[in-house]
């Protein structure tokens, strides 16, 4: 895993707390997005892995661990993209 000392302060939030704050981050692939070579990956805090463990749920069927997101990033998935916030 790579880590960069730098979150991307483009419109990426960390899907683990939701904000896009300057620390220590890596990217995380998502499922179902490339081939075998090449995905798209969401910039992640490192600390986050950490600090949210509470978060994280073992799927024993699926043989995953996942997280749960914040709020923010479903809240966004989930917009409708032609309305505008006002
Ligand atoms: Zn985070």
């Amino acid at each position: 895993m790579r880590l960069f000392d730098h979150f991307p302060q483009d419109k990426a939030v960390c899907p683990i707390c939701g904000t896009n704050d300057d620390k220590p981050c890596f990217l995380m692939p998502i499922d179902e997005t490339g081939d075998d070579r090449i995905c798209e990956a969401q910039p992640t805090h490192a600390e986050c892995l950490r600090d949210h463990a509470d978060q994280f749920r073992l799927n024993r069927d699926a043989g995953i661990v996942y997280v749960l997101v914040a709020n923010q990033l479903r809240e966004e998935k989930n917009a409708d993209p032609d309305q505008k916030e006002e």
